[in-house]
């Protein structure tokens, strides 16, 4: 059943937790209101799920890619214990000119490049064309495109800094990403699992 291999791309900051800008660690963490029913959603209608990241955090030198990884398994725990477990987080390490050291690189996993999407496709073996992914940022949407994602949605970017919890993704967003799931076949795809 390769034919049901497509996956639901999520960016990471501005999508499932507010960009308070290079956020690696709980206490900084609000998640937005909204992303644990999309991607129960989608598990339920066999997407994978899968975290592409900028991650020019760890080329600054703010945080390592342990201390990532470290926390990104908390947020994997978060998601489980709301029956929304994600399959897979991809991150670029690099930045071109702000990167210390050997994370200063042009890396064609960054986005706008489409290299972690491509090798997701491969480790996943999916179809990108049934796709979708979603960000906040052109640079999203650009790499998306790139690769070959059927739908790319960007949603409406919510206030950055000094925002609270409580923020939600906008509804005729989670609407447009929930349409994208029915059309693409959905639950009518009973064979998928
Ligand atoms: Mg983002
Ligand atoms: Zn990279």
């Amino acid at each position: 059943m390769t034919d049901c291999r497509r996956a639901l791309f999520l960016d990471r900051d501005g999508v499932i937790n507010v960009d308070h800008g290079y956020v690696c660690s709980p206490e900084r963490t609000d998640f937005i209101d909204g992303i644990f029913d999309i991607v129960r959603l989608a598990r339920e209608r066999a997407y994978r799920v899968i975290i592409v990241t900028n991650q020019a955090g760890i080329a600054r030198g703010y945080y390592t890619e342990r201390q990532f990884m470290d926390y990104m398994d908390w947020m994997q725990r978060e998601f489980e214990q709301r029956g929304a477990d994600f399959d897979a987080v991809y991150y670029c390490p690099h930045h071109p000119t702000q990167g210390r050291g050997e994370y200063r690189k042009t890396c064609p996993c960054r986005k706008p490049a489409p290299g972690m999407i491509l090798r997701a496709r491969q480790d996943h073996d999916l179809d990108l064309s049934r796709s979708i992914l979603v960000g906040d940022k052109i640079s999203d949407i650009e790499a998306g495109r790139a690769a070959g994602i059927g739908s790319c949605i960007r949603i409406k970017p919510l206030p950055a800094t000094g925002s609270s919890p409580g923020l939600q993704i906008d509804v005729s967003d989670r609407e447009r990403i929930i349409s994208c799931m029915s059309d693409q076949g959905g639950a009518a795809d009973s064979d998928c699992a």
